[in-house]
């Protein structure tokens, strides 16, 4: 065995298929049951950059996926919080055929998981945790719960933003509390979107419609504590007529198609994403604000680098020497720093209740917006 993956959730089921692709044997432990059959819409949707779609499909997982419950976004509104502060992006005018893909997280997960399932080169460990992690000059050790040793010259941690093997390997967190929940719900729209995603800063957080296939949209409101859990306790009626009107109207009447849901925010990124045989990817390593939704597409792009750094490491076999896991490191630290930068940068200035701050905040937004050079770079970068 080359690899030990621990966690099988997006990142970490990629991480296990691309390394496979790199010729590497990997054991995966994973702790919860595989992802349940689907009742009605995914209240937890993905927007899916171009370059992780590419990834996907190299390993066969997109083409299994049902076309006709993606939706590609074809267009972007942001909306600042004062009126005429907006920014669009158009996919035809960035030269891509699509800005994103949305698609529904339990199906993404089931796709992955079928391949995993199918993969000569993956050892599957469903149910189990790891207790203990040891780490010497040739191997790192896991042991599981119920006494399995496995053995490996390095261990993956794609086990979330509260990482076990991130603690195990005494890798320090700076994290930061956002005290906002992101509040997750589909719609159908009485007016059509157009494949257009819309995004409102607002001084109480920030609301994101995405497009979804027919009249359907999917809703993260990121919103102060006391706001989120006002929006959980509305009835479905008025939770509709609520993002109706924070939506200045945009789409019309709304009705609740799957029940709001919530999740905490905070942003915490790993002092290190590596250690001499031990390495971390996705929200392991880096855990953001949903605002620009990147934190799947970060984590495949750690992916991406990671197999290509150990793919290239030439007749040396050991896959978990310090330098070589050094070369991934660098290859994510830009990546990263500008993706925590702008998630975080973009929170702090619209939740300032600064005088003036709104003001500037929404000028620059209209004065981004203007200039064409800067558009079509915040475009590639969502599209990598
Ligand atoms: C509201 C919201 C909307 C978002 N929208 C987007 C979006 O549109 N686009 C985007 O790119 N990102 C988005 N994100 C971010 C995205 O959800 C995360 O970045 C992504 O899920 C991280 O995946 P992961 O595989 O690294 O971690 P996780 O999904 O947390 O998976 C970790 C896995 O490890 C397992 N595990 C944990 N501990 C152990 C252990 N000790 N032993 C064994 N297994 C373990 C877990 O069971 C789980 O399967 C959004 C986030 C939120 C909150």
């Amino acid at each position: 065995m080359d690899a030990i993956v621990v966690g099988a959730g997006l990142v970490g089921a990629a991480a296990a298929l691309a390394l496979g692709d790199a010729g590497l044997q990997v054991t995966v432990v994973e702790a919860a049951p595989p992802p349940p059959a689907p009742v009605g819409w995914d209240s937890r949707m993905y927007a899916i950059s171009p370059g992780s779609r590419e990834l996907l499909q190299s390993f066969g997982v997109w083409q299994q996926l049902d076309a006709a419950r993606i939706e590609p976004v074809l267009g972007m509104e942001v909306h600042g919080d004062r009126p005429g502060a907006r920014i669009d992006f158009d996919a035809l005018a960035s030269g891509v055929p699509a800005l994103a893909y949305i698609v529904e997280g339990g199906a993404l997960a089931r796709a992955l998981w079928a391949r995993l399932a199918a993969a000569e080169h993956v050892e599957l460990r469903i149910g189990a945790r790891p207790q203990s992690l040891a780490i010497d000059a040739a191997d790192a050790t896991l042991q599981l719960g119920d006494g399995t040793i496995l053995k490996a010259p390095l261990v993956i941690g794609a086990d979330g933003a509260d990482s076990w093997v991130r603690q195990a390997g005494g890798i320090a967190v700076r994290s930061r509390g956002y005290a906002q929940r992101a509040v997750v719900a589909n719609f159908r729209t009485a007016l059509g979107h157009g494949g257009v995603a819309r995004q409102w800063f607002r001084a109480d957080g920030v609301l994101a419609l995405l497009p979804l296939p027919g009249s359907m949209v999917s809703m993260v409101w990121s919103a102060d504590e006391t706001h989120a859990d006002a929006l959980l306790d509305m009835d479905a009626a008025t939770l509709a007529q609520a993002v109706r009107e924070a939506s200045a109207e945009s789409l019309g009447a709304l009705e609740v198609v799957t029940p709001a849901a919530a999740f905490p925010l905070q942003l915490r990124v790993a002092a290190s994403f590596v250690r001499p045989r031990l390495a971390l990817v996705g929200d392991a390593a880096h855990n953001l604000h949903p605002l620009a939704g990147q934190g799947v597409n970060l984590g495949f792009r750690d992916v991406r680098a990671l197999a290509q750094t150990l793919a290239a490491r030439g007749p040396e076999r050991d896959v978990g020497v310090l330098p070589l896991l050094r070369r991934f490191e660098r290859s994510r630290r830009e990546d990263v720093a500008a993706m925590v930068a702008a998630t975080d940068g973009l929170h702090r200035l619209f939740s300032s209740r600064l005088p003036g701050v709104a003001a500037l905040r929404n000028a620059g937004l209209s004065l981004a917006g203007r200039l064409p050079g800067l558009k079509s770079l915040l475009a590639q970068h969502a599209a990598a």
